[in-house]
């Protein structure tokens, strides 16, 4: 971004849990970072109040008043249309229906505001400061408890019809696969997440298997995750990485599909399963590379996601400037 690098922007990452609200410039440098919880069983309104409770700390060790800002940028799970500003639904917020949380923010706080997917907000964050920086067509997932991502085009964030696309997890990789969350089956995410890959954990343990995964989850069955798996399959045991690579063949469906759909110029990959890095990562891009048309595969690049944690938090900031910018004064 190229303009007055004095101007502020306010970014917030609403999360299920948690709450990250910064201040940050046009160069994607953090002014401020205020860290705080979501408290989303308490409903709604006990949750708006959170949002302008991190605001209010974010912009005072900023130094500044929402009059300074050039824009707010609000990323937000689940379902939801940045053109009328409306969540419809989230699995991490319950209760929540057809919440009209951009107005709501903009009326408290005075400045205009924009709402945008978590994870679409991490692909623009990825896209303006991180991995994507340059590229005209890229993909961005985040592989952790499921599987979220993030379409550009032409430089832009692809939302679709009513603001929903880029729910790249919920994909259909097996028709008879496991049941989703989102009420289908077989969904990227049921294979090939770190949940997808713990279940397995336990199911093969219940049915008997040899392995010394229990022992780096404390010996119960229930605290095993990727990171338990991880580390037995370094330590040699062959049921984690066989485990590993089963997930890792999925995630490699996936990826072709991805590829063969959108021809992108990168893929960026984030989250907290792809820190398992190469034993994950290395099979699933051959897998790929099996599937998907060649001419397709040798122009994509991948690449670790850049930004973390802040990649929500950037990318809905970077995403309001960049509203501000395209919309003018937008007229609903
Ligand atoms: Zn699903």
């Amino acid at each position: 971004m190229s303009d007055n690098p004095d101007s502020k922007i306010l970014g917030i990452d609403l999360g299920g849990t948690k709450i990250l609200t910064a201040v940050a410039n046009t160069q994607g440098k953090m002014l401020s970072r205020d860290h705080s919880i979501t408290r989303a069983k308490e409903g709604q309104d006990v949750v708006v109040k959170s949002i302008l409770e991190s605001v209010g700390r974010a912009l005072d060790q900023a130094h500044i008043s929402a009059a300074d800002l050039a824009a707010i940028g609000l990323g937000a799970p689940g379902l939801s249309n940045p053109e009328t500003g409306i969540l419809f639904t989230s699995p991490n917020l319950p209760g929540w229906k057809d919440v009209p949380l951009r107005d709501i923010i903009e009326k408290k706080l005075g400045k205009k505001a924009f709402l945008i997917n978590d994870a679409n907000a991490a692909a623009v964050g990825e896209l303006y400061f991180g991995a994507g920086k340059g590229a005209r067509n890229s993909i961005y997932i985040t592989v952790s408890t499921g599987i979220g991502g993030g379409i550009i085009i032409d430089g832009k964030i692809y939302t679709g019809a009513t603001g929903t696309a880029g729910e790249l997890g919920h994909m259909v990789i097996d028709d008879e696969g496991p049941q989703c969350n989102c009420g289908n089956r077989g969904c990227w995410e049921t294979l090939a997440s770190g949940t997808a890959l713990a279940r397995e954990a336990r199911h093969r343990i219940k049915e008997g298997a040899a392995t010394s995964i229990l022992k780096y989850a404390d010996g119960k069955i229930e605290k095993i995750n990727a990171e338990a798996i991880h580390e037995a399959a370094q330590a040699g045991d062959k049921l984690a990485n066989e485990l590993i690579a089963q997930t890792a063949y999925y995630l490699g469906v996936g990826l072709a599909n991805l590829i063969n759909i959108f021809n992108p110029e990168v893929i960026i990959i984030g989250g907290g399963l792809s820190n398992i890095g190469d034993i994950l990562l290395e099979p699933a891009f051959k897998e790929a590379e099996r599937r998907a048309f060649k001419q397709a595969y040798q122009a994509v690049r991948f690449a670790r996601a850049e930004l973390g944690r802040n990649s929500g938090v950037l990318g809905a900031a970077a995403f309001a400037l960049e509203q501000t910018r395209s919309t003018g004064n937008r007229s609903k």
